[in-house]
């Protein structure tokens, strides 16, 4: 067991510590009709993913963010013992989501229910979608003055962007989305909280 006291950790949500896309394939078969299978989901596009129309998307969208939904989500096995076992090591883990403004009320919740510790909740617009409100969510050029140790991720494009423009060493979360071989001296690939553990810094 390795201790990480004292380090700045970046954590993502969705699909890192949270099972969210888990959950979408049974969803967009019961309203839309339209049958994919989460090992199929091979863009981080989900309306490419699930084939579905703008229309669509908006719809779904919308109510995998309703806070019921997002309560939902079971964690992700192993990152409840092993984030709270580096927050007593005396770790600082920010949460930083790419999730909408509307969903952190929802999200924070959610955290506190299964008591995830914390230092910063950080909202990124990690993907240039949503509508910019700076009182509660920060751009990447933003996030760009924060300092992190290790960062944890699913998406590639932000693992690049974490790798590239911050120098962090990035635990790519490996998902059906990310598959693609990833050749970077600072992205690791990880498949589960126990290998994150055991190569945290
Ligand atoms: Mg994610």
């Amino acid at each position: 067991m390795k201790r990480s006291g004292g380090k700045r950790i970046y954590v993502d949500m969705d699909d890192v510590i949270s099972k969210t896309t888990d959950t979408y394939a049974a969803i967009v078969a019961r309203e839309f009709g339209k049958q994919a299978r989460f090992e199929d989901l091979s863009s981080f596009d989900l309306k490419k993913s699930f084939g579905l129309t703008d229309k669509e998307f908006c719809f779904f969208f919308d109510l995998v963010h309703q806070p019921e939904v997002l309560l939902a989500y079971e964690p992700v096995e192993g990152c409840v013992s092993v984030l709270s076992r580096w927050a007593r090591q005396g770790c600082h883990i920010d949460i930083v989501t790419g999730r909408p403004p509307s969903a952190r009320d929802a999200s924070l919740a959610w955290l506190d229910r299964y008591q995830i510790p914390y230092a910063a909740f950080i909202m990124v617009d990690k993907y240039n979608r949503t509508a910019k409100d700076l009182s509660t969510i920060i751009t990447k050029d933003q996030l760009m003055q924060r300092q992190y140790d290790m960062a944890v991720e699913d998406s590639r494009e932000m693992a690049f962007f974490l790798a590239n423009s911050m120098t962090v060493p990035v635990m790519l979360y490996d998902r059906p989305w990310n598959v693609q071989p990833v050749e970077h001296q600072n992205i690791r690939r990880v498949c589960s909280w126990q290998e994150i553990d055991g190569c945290s810094p």
